[in-house]
């Protein structure tokens, strides 16, 4: 079962990879996680029990950013 991430710890982070902040997001399979708003980046990160998982090789590549 996994946690929603808590606002203010997707507020502090950022994308490893490019520095750009995060937004909310859901897999296709219903877990959250938390997407890269950069537009030539765009990955997204898994959250595990409320934890993200900012680390590129957990991340997959997340088309169609919305910012
Ligand atoms: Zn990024």
């Amino acid at each position: 079962m996994s946690e929603p991430l808590a606002e203010w710890v997707r507020d502090i982070l950022r994308c490893p990879v490019c520095g750009s902040p995060l937004r909310d997001g859901v897999r296709p399979d219903g877990a959250p996680e938390i997407v890269c708003t950069g537009d030539a980046c765009a990955l997204a990160y898994p959250v595990r029990d409320g934890v993200p998982v900012l680390l590129v090789d957990e991340a997959r590549p997340s088309s169609g950013t919305v910012r």
